[in-house]
């Protein structure tokens, strides 16, 4: 199991993640901390950034398309603005300063029958 994350080193990765692709992170500060919580504890838990707003299969392997940033979230960015889990937003959504809404998912469902 690879070491422990603390919610600084999520939060770094986060930092990372959106500076390298261009996004914004959510600006509810509260809600940051809640997902980047979420991360940590997934990481803590299964050894990898898996996405906190899903179900998990438990393996890395089932997991692949869910680990953040998720397969799903550059169509989601593109259609909607920010992605799922709305941890990530476009500068585009977030220069509108409207907080992210509920959006369809996009992972099949029976994805592993
Ligand atoms: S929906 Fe957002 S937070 Fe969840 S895995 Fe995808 S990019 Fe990460």
């Amino acid at each position: 199991m690879p070491l422990k994350k603390t919610t600084e080193t999520t939060r770094n990765f986060v930092e990372a993640v959106a500076k390298h692709q261009g996004w914004k992170l959510n600006s509810d500060r509260e809600f940051l901390d809640s997902i980047i919580t979420g991360l940590t504890a997934t990481y803590n838990n299964y050894g990898y950034f898996r996405c906190p707003c899903r179900d998990s299969w438990g393996t890395r392997e089932k997991d692949a398309d869910i680990v953040c940033p998720c397969e799903y979230c550059r169509p989601d960015m593109q259609e909607y603005g920010h992605c799922y889990c709305g941890l990530f937003l476009t500068a585009d959504f977030a220069a509108g300063g409207k907080p992210p809404s509920s959006i369809p998912e996009r992972r099949p469902e029976n994805r592993f029958p």
